[in-house]
């Protein structure tokens, strides 16, 4: 059987050029980068090349890239490397976050408001998105960190982070604002010159840009002052302690050059087939399945990510169906999987929890073909008609 791999914001393949770019430095230049000796040397050098080639995609200075184990740990480091000086200090600090954040961002907020930061957690309406309006109101006196994500990892939708962190700023210069753009990389335009010049923290997480599990970065703007999660050497300009994943993050850097010539507006980039290929599927379903909606906004969304709901039937049952057929899809979050809960996310924006578990996300890799989409548009309508008739 010829597999369909439908869940590329679970996780992407490692690219074979990514692939070949690190394997040196498994098996020649394995020396540690911060030896002085000439193995050392060389690995300092890629992860300098690649420091270089991640701050060309992001348009923003090397020194402001620290690089970490993905986006889980840029989010806790941003989220409690920012607030965990207030605790220490006894001074009063609030947050502002959302309730469709991934669980990266909402645990790191629960458990800083455990321990006594004040946080608002702001809903998003029923396309998915924050409300400027809304989200200006929650700015307090002692607001001093917003972390509100860029694309959905559930729906792919896009928040309008260049004007929340505008609005933030014009409220008070000194409230930091931290954005997790794990889901954007690779598929959308990030310039922190520009447009989200007022975002001071931004995570990405290679797994998610064709570059392996275990390796992410945070971007730290110069003057943002942030406390360390892990104590125990100078690396990263004593930001991150640990010796460097040297193949992993010559792999960013990689990954970081192959979506930067994807993202050129000037070709007919990779990233409008994707959209594409992601219209003709959901367009192919939505008129082969009666009863089948979009969640979230179809205007503001991420290239590669649909989120359909089928009224009347369990997702769950639905994506085993798949599964058995060749289609490896998603409901909720990946971290989710197995387990039976709705999608806080799709909660969040409205649904009945019946209507939460109805809701399967495809999401489309670089690698996806137009071939596959046509298979899975005879395959996925079958299987719900299926399951629709097994109802009692
Ligand atoms: N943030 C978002 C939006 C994600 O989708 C994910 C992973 O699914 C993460 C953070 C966590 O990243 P990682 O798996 O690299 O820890």
């Amino acid at each position: 059987m010829q597999r369909i791999y439908l869940d590329a914001n679970a996780t992407t393949p490692v690219l074979p050029e990514v692939f070949d770019a690190m394997r040196p430095y498994w098996l020649e230049a394995f020396g540690n980068p911060s030896s002085a000796h000439h193995s050392g040397q060389r690995a300092r050098s890629a992860v300098e090349r690649a420091r270089a080639s991640v701050a060309e995609l992001l348009h923003c200075s090397p020194k402001e890239i620290v690089f970490t184990s993905g986006g889980t740990e840029s989010d806790n480091l941003a989220l409690s490397g920012v607030l965990q000086p207030y605790l220490d200090k006894r001074e009063p600090a609030h947050l502002i976050t959302t309730q469709i954040e991934h669980h990266a961002v909402l645990f790191a907020a629960g458990s800083l408001e455990r321990r006594g930061i004040e946080v608002t957690y702001l809903a998003p309406s029923s396309e998915g998105i924050i409300d400027p309006a809304a989200f200006e109101a929650a700015l307090r006196p002692h607001t001093r960190l917003v972390s509100v994500m860029l694309a959905n990892n559930e729906t792919g939708v896009i928040q309008p982070i260049g004007k929340l962190a505008r609005m933030t700023k014009n409220h008070n210069a000194n409230i930091l604002f931290h954005t997790d753009a794990v889901q954007a990389a690779a598929k959308l335009p990030i310039d922190l010159s520009s447009e989200f010049k007022n975002v001071d923290l931004l995570s990405l997480s290679g797994h998610k840009m064709y570059a392996p599990q275990g390796t992410g970065l945070l971007f730290v703007r110069s003057g943002a002052q942030l406390a360390p999660l892990f104590l125990g050497g100078p690396h990263e300009r004593q930001r991150r302690a640990g010796t460097e994943n040297v193949p992993g993050i010559v792999a960013l850097g990689r990954a970081a050059e192959l979506s930067q010539q994807w993202l050129d507006p000037s070709l007919d980039s990779e990233i409008s087939q994707l959209a594409a290929l992601r219209d003709r599927l959901e367009k192919g379903l939505l008129n082969a399945i009666p009863n089948a909606n979009v969640n979230g906004s179809t205007t503001h969304r991420a290239p590669n990510t649909t989120n359909l709901r089928f009224d009347g039937v369990d997702a769950e049952s639905l994506l085993i169906a798949l599964d058995m057929q060749g289609i490896a899809a998603s409901f909720g979050a990946a971290c989710q999987s197995g387990a039976t809960e709705a999608s806080h996310v799709l909660l969040a924006m409205g649904l009945t929890p019946t209507q939460a578990r109805s809701s399967l996300r495809l999401s489309l890799s670089s690698l996806t073909t137009a071939d596959e989409i046509d298979r899975a548009v005879e395959i996925i309508p079958a299987a719900v008609a299926h399951l629709r008739a097994l109802r009692p």
